[in-house]
């Protein structure tokens, strides 16, 4: 028997390091500064770079990388256990190295990049001297690839990108973007686009606009055009046609992590929403001892350890196998339960809040926008549930007689011819 719930005590004990240290160093920052994203910020060295430090000084930097990328390779329960407090607080994943998308970026750029690309943007990427943007989804669509029409065209040594790409997050303060452009329109869509390194002072690239979501301190998710960018042939990622076994790498590890953060911020909903009931009375008794508000509070923590439970363990099947193709649709049910989690928890707290619930004095509408947010970001709900029920599916197979086995009078006839020897 191999099934057990338990944090050994080490670990444990750097766990509740971080728990305080978040809490108390870290939360508060995102009342004072902009974007955790804008490194550029005089205020950023001065409040967030010490915090940094202190990470680094404690061996707990970057710990989703491997230690020949300067990480501690935790393996993914245990980043599970950590992303559940760095999703507590705003600046917690980019005081921990930790941020999407660079995270992600950076995994890539380790897996396909040649030796140049990784001393020129992989390792200024992973010290945080710089940010990064993964730009993918353009404005026609980012749902659908075979939507996608950003072109790039080889010219001598150059490749040259024209086209337009939506959402980029982070582009107004990136040094470099990872593009999707298609490179042989002839070829069947998945195998027909490449990825390429730009750097962000590349003459042609134009940020038509940022866009800004919800309540966010800044605009950062950007329009971008691209009109004539040339680059070298050594600005491409891996090799041509293999942008999207590329994205697939950097999507399926980073889709767990949101996750795993989804649970510290639906966590600090719920933690809101249990004080809120001991706190405020009505009609003479406390909210806690009304049978409306007990079923909220039960609802919410029931549906939040079932996720935790299923997110652990497809965390667990991704260190035994380590191959994500295996742990596909657990992935996707991980990413298609999220929202719903993290909205169905936000929405309780913020009623059960009353009206300072859904004012700006409090987090619970963000949560919510936040929730959106999680079901469109690397693909949307709908997509990733037609992961799991197409995985699904290719463990059955059709029946092809008119009443399956376990159609009643069918079970009981094969039943009886079963036990004939004995029962006669
Ligand atoms: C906060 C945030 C950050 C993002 N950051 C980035 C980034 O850094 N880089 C990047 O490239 N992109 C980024 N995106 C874009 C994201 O990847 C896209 O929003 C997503 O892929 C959906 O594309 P779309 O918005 O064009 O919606 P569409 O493709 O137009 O889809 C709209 C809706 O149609 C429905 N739908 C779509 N497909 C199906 C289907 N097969 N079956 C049923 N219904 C369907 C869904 O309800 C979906 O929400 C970000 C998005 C958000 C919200």
């Amino acid at each position: 028997m191999a099934w057990d719930f338990e944090t050994d005590a080490a670990f444990q004990a750097e766990l509740d390091w971080m728990a305080q240290f978040v809490r108390n160093e870290v939360a508060p920052l995102e009342h004072v500064l902009g974007s955790p994203w804008n490194i550029h910020d005089p205020r950023f060295e001065l409040l967030v770079r010490p915090l940094q430090r202190q990470v680094r000084e404690r061996s707990l930097w970057a710990c989703h990388l491997g230690p020949e990328l300067g990480g501690a390779g935790f393996g993914q329960v245990k980043l599970g256990l950590m992303n559940e407090i760095l999703g507590r607080a705003l600046f917690a994943p980019i005081v921990f190295g930790a941020h999407a998308p660079d995270s992600g970026n950076c995994e890539i750029l380790a897996a396909y990049g040649t030796e140049e690309q990784k001393a020129r943007f992989l390792a200024p990427l992973l010290a945080n001297e710089v940010v990064s943007c993964f730009a993918m989804t353009e404005p026609q669509g980012g749902a659908d690839p075979k939507v996608f029409t950003s072109r790039a065209v080889r010219d001598g040594d150059d490749w040259v990108i024209d086209g337009q790409k939506w959402f980029a997050s982070n582009a107004r303060y990136a040094a470099f973007f990872i593009v999707m452009a298609v490179t042989d329109p002839d070829a069947p869509v998945y195998q027909g686009m490449s990825m390429f390194v730009v750097p962000a002072d590349t003459p042609g690239i134009e940020i038509i606009r940022n866009v800004g979501v919800a309540d966010d301190p800044e605009a950062t998710h950007a329009y971008l055009n691209f009109a004539g960018v040339r680059v070298g042939v050594d600005c491409m990622l891996g090799e041509p046609g293999a942008a999207f076994a590329i994205a697939q790498v950097r999507l399926g590890g980073g889709r767990v992590h949101h996750a795993m953060r989804v649970i510290g911020q639906a966590q600090g909903a719920l933690d809101a929403l249990c004080e809120r009931a001991l706190s405020r009375s009505t009609q003479g008794s406390l909210l806690a001892d009304k049978q409306m508000v007990q079923e909220k509070i039960a609802d919410a923590w029931i549906q939040l350890e079932q996720f935790r439970l299923l997110v652990m363990r497809t965390a667990w099947r991704i260190d035994k196998y380590h191959d994500y193709q295996k742990v596909r649709k657990d992935i996707a049910a991980v990413k298609a339960t999220m929202p719903k989690v993290l909205h169905d928890i936000a929405s309780s707290a913020l009623q059960v809040h009353g009206s300072i619930g859904v004012s700006t004095e409090m987090p619970f509408v963000g949560l919510i926008v936040r929730a959106y947010q999680m079901g469109l970001a690397d693909g949307p709900t709908e997509v990733h549930k037609v992961t799991v029920a197409r995985q699904l599916l290719r463990d059955y197979v059709a029946c092809e007689d008119l009443f399956p086995d376990y159609h009643r009078p069918t079970a009981a006839a094969a039943a009886a011819e079963k036990f004939r020897p004995v029962l006669g």
